[in-house]
């Protein structure tokens, strides 16, 4: 197949732009980039004149399985969260409502132009559970990597089970998943016990993807100790990283880890400030992520767009703090675009076949465009367009490894309907079992008392 005539952010090592140019696909690679292409005869052919054509994007870090309950939580902190999930309602996801959440959290993910997800997938009781994971995320043509995790058990306890071993054997060795991840957090207890779990993954030579530097849950601690025992592997991602001192930073940059980065999360959930201002200072390498859409939705361009904006609201606070004044940004809306699609790919090793938009490369491509918008034209600079002015509803065409997955505006050959009676079912069980008071309670937590200042403008009698 081929696009004509786009304006193409191939993300490559230069950040090379072209204007008018074709993208040519055969079978699953990029084949040529420039303009005028010759295509072979009978290939598919699409305009993407007035549009922007970008690698595929890359999540790190998404709770695929909580999904289902998108939205419920809008008004959580992440205490309620913990509350909700770790301690009270995590354990009445049966199989099947693991397999509705990553059903639907897999085709918002294509949809919205994510062509690679990590599926953080902790709420895996059972390697039944973990099947039914793995069968939705298998039936749906996205790339995902499966994270696995388990927040009913020490990490220490699932790492080391047979029954863990076997579903490794049976569903991931020379699978059909694009990858594999340990997910645990390291508490920062002295005894360190997660060590035993650190070891299962540096046997089957994977990578741990960990929550670190989370205010009052995980810390510097659990750094040190990762560090101290020979476990920061290069491959590990830190997840939001958010609350560390510069000594974890300097760990993490040190031993060539990356952090995912989920800004709407820190914003609203409280795990401490976006850090992408620290990891600049740290020469840390950033991905994105949009962590769970129980309170947000599975859609880069708003991590894109927060993540900028927390950065830049830091750098002019910090400033104002001195009394000073920022003249000019450090962080670019060019270099968020290469952390949704390279730096994504390179924290999943994967940067020599996907993130940018180079012969050779597997075709994963989105174009974004919308001809009927008026937030589409003029494309003055696409790298701010892509950031600011574009959103998940102008993600007109995806392509992953080759194969169209959206066109027009449209998921190709997706099932909604079968995904919503899944959804439904898992809304209808969970509902019963916790009981309409538990359900809207839980959903709508108290709010705080607060006081309007006395206003000493206002007149009294
Ligand atoms: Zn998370």
């Amino acid at each position: 197949m081929i696009f004509r005539n786009g304006l193409v952010l191939t993300m490559d090592d230069s950040h090379t732009v072209l204007e008018n140019a074709d993208v040519l696909i055969v079978d699953d690679k990029i084949a040529e980039i420039g303009p005028d292409l010759t295509a072979p005869d009978g290939h598919e052919e699409i305009d993407a004149s007035g549009g922007i054509l970008m690698p595929g994007m890359v999540d790190t870090h998404r709770h695929m399985w909580q999904t289902a309950m998108r939205g419920y939580g809008a008004d959580w902190t992440l205490t309620q969260y913990f509350v909700w999930y770790y301690l009270e309602s995590g354990k009445h996801f049966r199989p099947e409502d693991i397999h509705a959440g990553n059903l639907l959290g897999a085709l918002e993910a294509i949809d919205s132009g994510v062509t690679t997800t990590v599926d953080w997938s902790h709420g895996l009781q059972s390697t039944d559970h973990a099947d039914a994971a793995v069968d939705a995320l298998e039936s749906v043509p996205g790339r995902f990597v499966l994270a696995y995790g388990n927040i009913q058990q020490g990490p220490w306890e699932w790492a080391t089970s047979p029954q863990f071993q076997e579903f490794y054997r049976r569903r991931i060795d020379g699978g059909k998943l694009a990858g594999f991840q340990m997910a645990f957090d390291v508490t920062g207890d002295p005894a360190f016990p997660e060590k035993a779990a650190f070891e299962v993954a540096r046997e089957l030579g994977v990578p741990v993807t960990t929550h670190a530097g989370v205010w009052g849950a995980t810390n510097d601690d659990g750094i040190r100790l990762m560090h101290d025992s020979g476990f920061m592997s290069p491959g590990n991602v830190y997840v939001h990283a958010a609350t560390l001192s510069s000594d974890s930073y300097h760990r993490i940059a040190a031993s060539g880890g990356s952090v995912s980065v989920s800004t709407e999360s820190e914003q609203s959930a409280g795990q401490g400030y976006p850090p992408t201002w620290q990891l600049r200072r740290h020469g840390i390498p950033v991905s994105l992520s949009m962590d769970t859409s129980v309170w947000w939705s599975g859609d880069l361009f708003s991590a894109m767009r927060t993540t900028l904006s927390a950065d830049r609201a830091r750098e002019h606070l910090e400033a104002h703090g001195k009394q000073e004044t920022v003249t000019h940004h450090h962080l670019r809306a060019e270099q968020v675009v290469d952390w949704a699609t390279r730096g994504g790919a390179k924290a999943l090793g994967m940067d020599s076949s996907i993130g940018a938009l180079t012969p050779g490369r597997q075709a994963d491509v989105v174009l974004i465009k919308n001809d009927a918008s008026p937030v589409m034209f003029p494309v003055l600079n696409p790298y701010g367009h892509v950031v600011f002015q574009a959103a998940r509803g102008d993600v007109h065409t995806v392509v992953v490894d080759g194969r169209t997955v959206k066109r027009d505006g449209k998921l190709v050959d997706a099932d909604l309907a079968g995904a919503r009676t899944k959804v439904n079912a898992t809304i209808d069980h969970l509902r019963e079992t916790l009981g309409e008071e538990a359900w809207k309670q839980g959903m709508n937590p108290d709010i705080p008392e607060a006081r309007i200042l006395h206003n000493p403008y206002q007149y009294t009698k």
